[in-house]
């Protein structure tokens, strides 16, 4: 866990002297390969508007620090016009970033590397204790224990909570699946462990929904969405989260698209922010459950016992019945919120996903119906597809020092 680079390899005079010009091109072309963007040092060399030769001194700089691999094999890949170009990719043995998620049913450690790729995770632990300090160094020890076993060195850490995070304190302001104190300085929380396991880097905190729309927009579902609107229950409650022109839209203190509260049952059951029919209560996995007839048990969580159900709905036309009645309630929502943001893309998570995958035509039918801008063009409505993105979201934190300013944050 050492967080001093090795000897940099020293370039030659020429190379120096091109790199000093491409300096300010490192932190893009990282992002490029990080996102898949640039297979290719010709594909690099044409996105980022520079010379060929700069272009090669930035890429031979990102491998001297451990962040990419460019491999020169002759027939690689193709470059432009049918010539062979270097292939880029991220490098298999680089940093991780260490990320951490707290949900209603638990939490998780994981080692994310460049590419937003899992390296390594950590059993997840079932129960969530009522005291963040106590859930946070337990998430933060597993994570220490999966550096030391792989030997990366490590960027930085996030972590992802089931609540919205109020900036720039970092206080977790209505974690109310978890029983945590409504507040709770999660963020300093989360650092003071990280640094008392001699983890290296700077710690982050951010709402799980929120870390889910960064990883999509990066790497999955929502990759070249200019204005993209993420939906997603995991396990309690509705999250929301608008990624604009690549970057999160958090709003003036960090508590933007609190999508949960919107009204889509006027008579419905009353919610704990004092309004009745929110989304939150309205949309999530227990609603569903409640909406199928079905008691949750405890054995799995209420977002398993939900896909499951979806899954084997044939069995039972009360799930059928259920799964209409959830997707009419979700489409009204988004309708709502195309009216308002007009978003060019939205993506479902979690039990959304599952119901847009279940009847995607009923789905985009209830929006276009109930929203101006859906009729008129038809808003493209997706699953998410990365497994973890808030994870992946998280780790997208620790990473963005490194993707700003490269050679900065690796070598001090
Ligand atoms: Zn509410």
């Amino acid at each position: 866990m050492n967080g001093k680079a090795g000897p940099r390899t020293a370039g030659d005079g020429s190379t120096r002297t091109r790199l000093d010009r491409g300096r300010g091109a490192l932190g893009p072309a990282l992002e490029l390969v990080h996102t898949g963007r640039a297979p290719t040092r010709a594909v690099l060399t044409a996105e980022l508007g520079v010379t060929r030769a700069t272009a090669g001194a930035v890429a031979a700089e990102l491998e001297a620090l451990g962040l990419i691999r460019v491999d020169a094999r002759p027939g690689a890949a193709a470059g432009s016009q049918g010539r062979p170009s270097h292939r880029l990719e991220v490098a298999d043995d680089g940093p991780v970033a260490l990320a951490a998620q707290v949900h209603a049913d638990g939490f998780r450690a994981a080692l994310v590397g460049l590419g937003g790729r899992i390296v390594a995770t950590a059993p997840g632990c079932e129960t969530v204790d009522a005291d963040p300090a106590k859930v946070l160094g337990s998430v933060v020890d597993a994570g220490a224990e999966l550096l030391r076993e792989t030997g990366r060195r490590c960027v930085g850490a996030g972590l992802a909570v089931p609540s919205a995070v109020a900036e720039p304190e970092g206080l977790a302001l209505n974690p109310l699946h978890l029983a945590w104190p409504a507040g709770s300085p999660v963020r300093e929380i989360f650092a003071e462990r990280v640094r008392a396991a001699g983890i290296d880097g700077p710690a982050f905190a951010a709402n799980d929904v929120n870390l889910a729309a960064l990883a999509e927009h990066r790497h999955g579902a929502g990759r070249g969405a200019r204005d993209l609107l993420c939906v997603a229950t995991g396990h309690r409650g509705v999250g929301g989260a608008l990624v604009l022109d690549g970057r999160l839209h958090t709003g003036s203190s960090g508590l933007a698209l609190e999508v949960g509260h919107l009204t889509v049952n006027p008579e419905g059951r009353p919610c704990h922010c004092g309004s009745r029919g929110c989304l939150d209560v309205e949309a999530d996995p227990l609603a569903f459950l409640t909406a199928a007839g079905r008691t949750p048990g405890p054995e799995v969580s209420l977002l398993q016992q939900s896909n499951e159900l979806i899954r084997d709905e044939s069995a039972d036309p009360a799930v059928r019945t259920a799964i209409e009645a959830l997707i009419d309630r979700l489409g009204l929502g988004l309708a709502g919120l195309v009216n308002i943001l007009n978003p060019d893309r939205i993506i479902l998570g979690g039990l959304h996903r599952a119901l847009l995958d279940a009847d995607p035509d009923r789905l985009r039918a209830v929006v276009a119906d109930r929203s101006l801008w859906g009729r008129s063009g038809g808003v493209p409505i997706l699953a998410c597809t990365l497994d973890h993105n808030s994870l992946v979201g998280a780790a997208e934190l620790a990473w963005q020092p490194v993707l700003d300013d490269p050679l900065g944050a690796l070598t001090g």
